[in-house]
């Protein structure tokens, strides 16, 4: 939320990312303070979603929350999850996959270890691609996870560092210091990019990381699969996220997963959207598929995932009538926002 940048930087840096894989990024100071969204930050809403692939079904009601990870940042430092680029996004076709979450802090914030494990990566990734090029996280930190998932092997990976405090082969316990928050590789401004990587450490082996992060105290998240008749997912949906007391009123918003092998469902919940670090309450999701207008009351619990599973036809067809809304003269615009970080 501390990002002021201007339109034409981030074409140039996402050229850099796509045609030059040994690109030197170098750091740029960054002024801080509200953040103004540009032109081009703003997406055009999609008004022809397609279905996507079948999405796995694993059953939801047999599915126990499984909040392993610690938060990365202590106070006074920013730990909210930057919500308006979520994992599997590409706000609104205009950015990269994004293949983990984003937290926003100044330069040199302390980043603390989020679950125990040992270092398998610390330092550039100038020779060896962990994301999508070279050079693409900067400088980062890769830790396996004492804990196992199911057999497989569970990592996590901090980039965009300015600083590693970690080497190789060293173990270390949640709340030690892996380095420091930077913008190395490629990134428009000062955050950490965290992922969770389960079975391989590798680029398309992703999970939703907000699954896996314990909520704040009197905190839960929302978590969903939307999808078609057909059990297609609906591909960057937009949902919008209203206090069920102020339906006025745009509370967040986010896109439903690209379409794309690199993104995955968490083994457990099989979601393709999660909406993170939610008060507890009652909320209303929204969304438009075609011309159809759907809403879904959910009530979100301290400490748990709501999920729900919200299944609009290709053809509108088979459904009952969506929830009764006042009728409103046009549906909301996106949301101005900050540029997202990648
Ligand atoms: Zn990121």
């Amino acid at each position: 939320m501390r990002v002021v940048c201007i339109a034409f930087l981030l074409l140039i840096m996402l050229i850099t990312a796509a045609g030059k894989a040994t690109a030197q990024e170098t750091p740029t100071p960054v002024a801080t303070g509200t953040p103004r969204p540009t032109p081009a930050a703003t997406p055009t809403p999609r008004s022809l979603l397609r279905p996507g692939r079948v999405w796995p079904t694993p059953d939801p009601s047999q599915a126990h929350e499984h909040f392993w990870l610690a938060r990365p940042f202590a106070p006074p430092a920013e730990d909210d999850i930057e919500y308006w680029y979520p994992y599997g996004s590409t706000g609104a076709g205009q950015y990269l996959i994004h293949h983990g979450v984003d937290i926003g802090n100044p330069m040199g914030t302390p980043i603390l270890s989020v679950a125990p494990g040992r270092v398998i990566v610390a330092g550039e990734d100038l020779t060896t691609t962990y994301g999508l090029t070279t050079n693409f996280y900067g400088r980062l930190v890769v830790v396996e996870l004492n804990q196992r998932w199911n057999d497989q092997p569970v990592f996590v990976l901090y980039g965009h560092l300015q600083t590693a405090a970690v080497t190789i082969g060293q173990e270390i316990q949640t709340g030690d210091r892996i380095g420091t928050v930077g913008m190395a590789g490629i990134a428009l401004g000062p955050h950490l990019h965290l992922e969770v990587r389960v079975g391989k450490n590798t680029y398309d082996s992703v999970r939703n990381p907000d699954l896996w992060l314990r909520p704040f105290s009197g905190q839960g998240l929302i978590a969903g699969r939307l999808i078609d008749d057909k059990g297609r997912t609906w591909p960057e949906a937009r949902i919008l996220i209203y206090k069920a007391e102020r339906r006025d009123r745009i509370w967040r918003e986010l896109y439903t997963y690209v379409d794309d092998p690199s993104i995955s469902p968490d083994d457990a919940w099989g979601e393709n959207f999660s909406i993170p670090d939610l008060l507890a309450g009652d909320y209303v999701l929204e969304t438009k598929i075609g011309n159809r207008l759907e809403t879904l009351p959910v009530t979100v619990r301290p400490g748990e995932i709501t999920f729900v599973i919200w299944q609009i036809p290709a053809d509108g067809s088979s459904l009952p009538s969506p929830t009764p809304r006042a009728p409103r003269p046009t549906y909301p615009p996106p949301m101005r926002r900050p540029l997202p970080m990648l």
